[in-house]
């Protein structure tokens, strides 16, 4: 009411003095207001409408005690002057960019949901999951029949939920099978403990109590999942700042009233704006009608990847594991550029053989032989590929030293040698002893931005584009190391 009186005294020649004077336009003009509030950043926007809310119930309730009539305080004041239907701002999508939780703070989440489900039920920790993995509203989860999973003819598993907020009933999204496994072993718990009622009533997360049919779903998950997020140990995050033009990495506290269980919306859409999924094929991901509303709920994901590139390559390595040195903190654009035109994905690294690169990886002279090949390089984002790598050779070696059938110039020409194994090895050590010996601030940085560029890569090894394989994205549950 106060804001409404403002706009009336900066809009009004009598400053709004007079109920009579009062109008449409008067109203219009409030309205504007609130808009123009909202859209500078200084008025949220579900406070914008729910003011809004409130001014309009409180002129309602203004004239039905007749205040505007004959004699009355607001003696005068038009009909006209109240909030209709259509003045009414939307309601707010939670669309802040930024949102999501930092890549450290999932890991702890995910590795605590035994905790979770301890202080809770299965189904306050089955609901998390599936908010966690699927990035639906929470209203979605909790209200989820039973027979929620489908499958698509080619026999991926689909999660079918209903938009409330948009009306649109029946919604399919496509899922990873881990998320499908939650799903079952959930709709089995259900169907032990509700054997006589049909599926079809079933919900798939009903109430623990007063719930005899298992008809009603959960619900209160929001504070019990608050009162979990809070009894977690602190948390920290990397953050960089420049200081005196270097870039230093600071752990800070991380501010837990950040985990509620919309954020993962956030994050699902961050996840798989990170991991290359075009904005168009993400407006249909989180059933949005317009890809506006979509863009609000992510940082654009070029940029993200082109900043861990940036941190992973200080990290790079060549063919001797020596240090590939490095005196720019950033690459330069046209290394950028390189990077995306210049060179190959190999398993365990990268080729910028040209022949090779022209033919898109496909022509390498030596065989794939990367490990002896001056043309390769690796960094620290390839640690995992080069471990398992080794494993490998030591494995294949293993299999070809025992009674294996093949003739002699076969079994030489595969079997690994000394000198591969010793390679693969000092690279490995090399990458390792050259992680140890960062500060746990800038280790923290680097793994994140390592999760974040593998995540691309996964992509960019041709996972997801329209009509083909979502990438899985969904956050392990791996307990902490
Ligand atoms: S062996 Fe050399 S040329 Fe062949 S793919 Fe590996 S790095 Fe490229």
């Amino acid at each position: 009411m106060v804001m409404l009186s403002k706009s009336l005294r900066l809009q009004r020649p009598d400053r709004g003095e007079d109920p009579a004077g009062w109008g449409r336009g008067d109203i219009v003009a409030f309205t504007n207001r609130m808009g123009h509030l909202s859209a500078s950043g200084k008025l949220s926007a579900s406070r914008r409408l729910a003011f809004t809310r409130f001014v309009r119930r409180v002129l309602l309730r203004f004239r039905t005690l007749g205040l505007a009539g004959p004699g009355g305080l607001l003696e005068g004041m038009p009909v006209g002057f109240a909030l209709w239907p259509e003045d009414m701002p939307d309601e707010p999508e939670y669309t802040e960019a930024g949102r999501d939780l930092p890549e450290e703070v999932m890991r702890v989440l995910c590795a605590n949901l035994d905790l979770l489900e301890e202080m809770s039920t299965t189904e306050v920790r089955v609901a998390t999951e599936l908010l966690i993995d699927t990035g639906r509203r929470p209203d979605e989860i909790y209200t989820l029949a039973l027979d929620c999973l489908e499958t698509d003819p080619d026999g991926s598993p689909v999660l079918v939920y209903d938009n409330h907020k948009a009306y649109r009933l029946g919604r399919r999204l496509p899922i990873g099978g881990e998320t499908a496994d939650v799903i079952r072993r959930q709709q089995q718990r259900v169907r032990a403990r509700f054997p006589d009622v049909a599926p079809a009533r079933l919900k798939l997360l009903p109430r623990p109590k007063t719930n005899p049919e298992g008809t009603k779903p959960v619900s209160g998950i929001a504070s019990r999942h608050r009162k979990w997020a809070d009894s977690l140990p602190d948390l920290t995050v990397p953050v960089i700042t420049m200081e005196a033009g270097t870039r230093v990495t600071h752990l800070v506290p991380f501010d837990k009233a950040r985990i509620f269980t919309y954020a993962y919306r956030h994050c699902y859409a961050q996840r798989h704006a990170d991991a290359g999924v075009p904005p168009d094929v993400l407006k249909e991901l989180m059933d949005h009608r317009a890809i506006t509303t979509t863009q609000g709920y992510y940082r654009i994901g070029a940029e993200r990847r082109r900043e861990a590139v940036d941190r992973v390559t200080a990290l790079q390595f060549d063919r001797h594991g020596n240090r590939v040195w490095r005196a720019a903190q950033s690459l330069l654009d046209s290394e950028h550029v390189r990077r995306a035109i210049g060179e190959v994905a190999t398993p365990y690294g990268v080729c910028r053989e040209p022949s090779n690169v022209a033919a898109g990886g496909h022509a390498c002279p030596l065989r794939f032989r990367c490990l002896g090949c001056e043309h390769f390089s690796t960094d620290v984002s390839y640690l995992p590929d080069l471990k398992v790598h080794l494993a490998d050779l030591l494995r294949s070696r293993e299999r070809l030293m025992s009674a294996f059938e093949a003739d002699d110039w076969a079994r030489t020409q595969a079997m690994p040698s000394n000198e591969e194994i010793g390679r693969v090895r000092r690279l490995i050590d090399r990458v390792s002893s050259d992680l140890d010996q960062l500060t746990a601030e800038d280790r923290a940085q680097i793994e994140q931005a390592v999760a974040l560029v593998r995540r691309s890569r996964t992509v960019h090894l041709g996972m997801p584009r329209v009509g083909q394989p979502l990438p899985d994205v969904r956050p392990p549950r791996n307990p902490l190391p």
